[in-house]
């Protein structure tokens, strides 16, 4: 369906469900996990809603960190399987009342180390468990983010077509234009397409200004759908990572963000950047919220469910335009007059 989807015309991605539930209350910032998913489905169900109805037409089933290795920090490694059903479950139940596609998720296990081929096996693992309890609750294909292994991310790509899923796989890359296990970008766009990815990209640590040049290099580079997901976050020349922001002489991430907002404006931009350099997944990352989705989706001359709330400033009383304030001031003027003829009226 995805690539039916693609085939057709760009297709828009969700947002930040981690950072957004955090903000909300649901998700602990620094462990980062999807407690959320069985402690409070009805928080993670209404963020998929508000995604779906700013003009989200993917939904991704909620289980970012929702591995054994980051479970176990939060108490909670014996939920695995609970966890990644349930929440994509709730990703179907609220893809197909708004007419969206459930996307599965994986991502970086932080078990995975390049030189040591039982740890890949453990990564292989971790990655088969999870989509085994995904996939038969509606996940019409996987996207496997913040990969900033090349090595680990084919292993991904591997377990979602051994799984008979198409693969969207995003990498993270932290260090510059390399990914960790040292591999230029464009080599890396070059093996994933040759291994078979449907659609590939990249995903968080940058916003679209520091992402899209990169982005351009892996469309030169493979002929495979792109996906962009960038946050939020704005990022700087000098700091091109969300992570690295300073605030008030510390660092900003992750509690401190709030300056760093990209305004719904911004986002709306990026969405029309990334069409015309041809990439057709353009979804976004952390910080990125309903109302940035549905000024991108709007941006890209769609009418969202939610289009009816959409800024109408004309009618604000001040900031309304010429003709609507003009009509304001004579009707003002015309109670004035009113009220002095009555006044005169014995
Ligand atoms: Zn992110």
């Amino acid at each position: 369906m995805i690539l039916e989807r693609l085939a057709n015309d760009v297709v828009i991605g969700d947002g930040g469900v981690v950072f957004e539930l955090e903000r909300r209350g649901y998700v602990s910032a620094g462990p980062f996990t999807p407690v959320v998913v069985v402690e409070h489905p009805e928080a993670l169900r209404q963020l998929q809603v508000d995604f779906a109805r700013a003009g989200a037409e993917v939904l991704q089933a909620y289980t970012y960190y929702a591995h054994e290795e980051k479970l176990k920090v939060s108490d909670m490694g014996g939920a695995v399987s609970a966890i990644n059903a349930v929440a994509t479950q709730i990703a179907k139940e609220v893809a197909d009342e708004y007419n969206c596609i459930v996307a599965g998720n994986i991502c970086n296990t932080w078990v995975y180390e390049p030189g040591d081929p039982t740890s890949h096996k453990e990564t292989r693992r971790q990655f088969d468990t999870q989509i085994e309890h995904q996939l038969p609750h509606g996940a019409d294909f996987f996207i496997a983010e913040t990969l900033q292994y090349l090595g680990e991310a084919e292993i991904a790509l591997r377990a979602i077509h051994d799984a008979g899923a198409p693969a969207m796989i995003t990498l993270g890359l932290a260090y510059g234009d390399r990914t960790a296990d040292d591999v230029g970008l464009e080599e890396a766009a070059k093996r994933l397409e040759d291994a078979g990815a449907e659609i590939i990209g990249l995903n968080c640590f940058r916003d679209p200004s520091h992402m899209l040049p990169l982005l351009g290099r892996m469309r030169e580079a493979a002929s495979c759908h792109i996906a962009a997901q960038p946050v939020a976050f704005r990022c700087t020349d000098e700091r091109p990572y969300f992570q690295a922001q300073q605030w008030q002489d510390g660092p900003a991430f992750p509690l401190s963000l709030d300056p760093f907002y990209l305004t719904r404006a911004e986002m709306a931009d990026y969405a029309l950047r990334a069409r015309e350099m041809g990439i057709r997944f353009i979804g976004s990352c952390c910080g990125s919220a309903p109302h940035h989705v549905r000024a991108m989706a709007e941006a890209l001359g769609r009418t969202t469910p939610n289009t009816k709330f959409s800024p109408r400033l004309d009618l604000h009383p001040i900031m309304g335009d010429e003709s609507h304030r003009r009509e304001r001031d004579q009707r003002i003027l015309d109670e004035q007059r009113g009220e002095d003829i009555d006044w005169r009226s014995p």
